[in-house]
């Protein structure tokens, strides 16, 4: 895509884009939207409920986060398993292997 085709896109009205892209969702995909739970909070609605560790939160910052969003000020982080390096990350891999994590 050329500088001018990316320029002519960001002045193109939002709703039009919308329009644009659920019909071409529609044409692509099935008319069904999967979901990842982390296991970092607990949800039960009808019809489905998380299990703990199930789906296991990991940090590659760890505690950091860039962004600081109003919302959480990185708060969810402290939920997550750090592993700020690759042998980190390794390692919790093969701990929680041995605990059963599939
Ligand atoms: S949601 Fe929280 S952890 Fe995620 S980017 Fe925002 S502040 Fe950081």
């Amino acid at each position: 895509m050329s500088l001018a085709e990316i320029e002519a896109l960001y002045r193109r009205p939002l709703n039009e884009l919308l329009a644009e892209s659920w019909a071409l969702r529609q044409a692509n995909f099935p008319l069904l939207l999967k979901l990842a739970v982390p296991g970092a909070r607990h949800y039960e609605v009808e019809g489905f409920r998380n299990t703990p560790h199930r789906f296991v939160g990991v940090s590659l910052t760890g505690r950091a986060c860039a962004l600081g969003c109003e919302h959480c000020r990185g708060e969810l982080l402290a939920a997550m398993h750090p592993a700020t390096t690759p042998g980190a990350l390794r390692a919790l891999a093969d701990e929680l292997v041995a605990k059963g994590f599939s």
